[in-house]
């Protein structure tokens, strides 16, 4: 039998001539579970199919953006229209305005929006902006948070508290991260002591509420509640990066995932990102009036983008916006979700694997250990050559989750229930050969 060709295998040798790794973002390069990285023809709904016309059950959804699924039609017709009304003019638009209203009524906590093109860019004007807001210079992140790529923040802790970051990668001189501190998540105790050393120079404390990129841990209510608590005390910002929490976990977003916990709780300001771009390159970054007047033309604070607030982008946005705000469609999402969630909880009981999961909303988290960790050092517990092979299990089955273990997955409104109990039959037969 001859077999056919790989032409994910050859798209991936073509590739990597030319690109570095052959990918634009490093974690699609499949180092951390090996093989070979499926190269995406189209998409539709729940599905993807990759270059060998394979399809797949995604879970994945860009990382969170493809809220709707793929190809929602009231989305494509949005962008349709508004690609053919103009790609992008450098002068403002009535859609802008809108999308950003629309944000705001979702999400009361911020006044004001500025709209750009990457979470990594918002995050990096949020931080600049709370420095220049403050006065003040440094800043808190947790380990395991991820707030995109900007220098400041590409941080690991160093070895004390009264010292500060070792920079994650290369390029990042050490005097740029040597204002940035760095605790480990959920730690109160540790948050208490860097205020009573650093609060008063603190410009801001950044955090993901529900972190997503070391796989799925909550951020615990009493250590938010102690967050915002201290931020107040000592006059540094609470932002809240929301760029994968936002319009994915609630509509109201994580905020408002914890102000049910804390009546009243808001942070000072919100990153978004993902979902508020339905896939297009969008981001925003918020706060109350009086921050934002900081920021140019009014204030003193330089930020700028010649695609921001793209035209098609925010028509791709705000039709993503419309169709996840009608009646019921938090409670659906969530509904699947805590369906996969439960199914895969049982499927690996069944087969005698350690194994808990936690979800919320249409983002969902689990890992091959018996409780769910609580930060960062627990997460990495989690047996590396296990996951490799339940990955590479559910893969070579149709479906599609995160390559890497540190990697939230996503649910959307286009799985269906056939698809949810599909992915838990496989993943009963991978738990089986584990
Ligand atoms: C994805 C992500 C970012 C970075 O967004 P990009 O659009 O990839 O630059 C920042 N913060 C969080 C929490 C994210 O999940």
């Amino acid at each position: 039998m001859t077999q056919t060709p790989d032409r994910n295998l050859a798209l991936f040798e073509r590739a990597k001539h030319v690109i570095p790794g052959g990918v634009n973002s490093p974690v699609r390069a499949f180092k951390a579970v090996g093989g070979t990285p499926r190269f995406v023809q189209r998409a539709q709904g729940a599905y993807f199919w990759d270059a060998n016309g394979q399809r797949y059950i995604d879970y994945i959804g860009s990382w969170g953006p493809m809220i709707l699924g793929h190809g929602h039609p009231a989305v494509v017709k949005a962008v349709q229209d508004a690609v053919l009304e103009g790609f992008s003019f450098g002068a403002p638009t009535e859609r802008e305005v809108e999308l950003v209203e629309e944000i705001l009524r979702l999400v009361p906590s911020m006044d004001m929006v500025r709209l750009v093109s990457s979470g990594t860019e918002a995050a990096m004007s949020a931080i600049r902006l709370a420095r220049g807001a403050t006065g003040r210079s440094k800043l808190i992140k947790f380990e395991g948070c991820y707030h995109g790529h900007a220098d400041a923040l590409l941080v690991k802790a160093g070895s004390g508290l009264a010292t500060f970051g070792n920079a994650t990668s290369a390029g990042v001189p050490p005097e740029v991260v040597q204002h940035t501190i760095v605790l480990e998540y959920n730690n109160i105790e540790q948050l208490e002591q860097a205020f009573v050393l650093h609060g008063k120079e603190l410009a801001c404390l950044m955090i993901e509420p529900i972190a997503g990129n070391m796989n799925f841990v909550r951020a615990s209510v009493p250590f938010v509640k102690r967050c915002r608590e201290l931020c107040t005390q000592y006059g540094a910002l609470l932002v809240f990066d929301e760029v994968m929490n936002g319009f994915r976990v609630a509509l109201g977003s994580a905020q408002s995932v914890y102000a049910r916990a804390l009546p009243g709780f808001e942070p000072d300001m919100t990153v978004m990102g993902k979902v508020i771009g339905g896939g297009m390159p969008l981001a925003a970054f918020g706060a109350k009036r009086a921050v934002m007047e900081h920021l140019a033309p009014l204030g003193a604070v330089y930020q700028a983008g010649t695609l921001s607030g793209n035209p098609v982008a925010t028509a791709c946005g705000l039709a993503t916006l419309h169709e996840i705000s009608k009646p019921g469609f938090f409670e659906a999402l969530s509904r699947k979700t805590g369906a996969l969630v439960d199914g895969l909880k049982g499927a690996a009981a069944a087969e005698g694997v350690p194994f808990c999961a936690d979800s919320e909303g249409g983002m969902f988290g689990f890992f091959l250990l018996s409780e769910l960790p609580q930060n960062y050092p627990q997460v990495m517990k989690t047996d590396g050559k296990r996951f490799n092979q339940l990955f590479h299990g559910l893969l070579d089955r149709g479906v599609y989750i995160a390559p890497a273990l540190y990697e939230a997955g996503f649910v959307s409104a286009a799985h269906s229930d056939e698809d949810i109990a599909a992915t838990v039959a496989v993943a009963r037969e991978v738990f089986k050969s584990l």
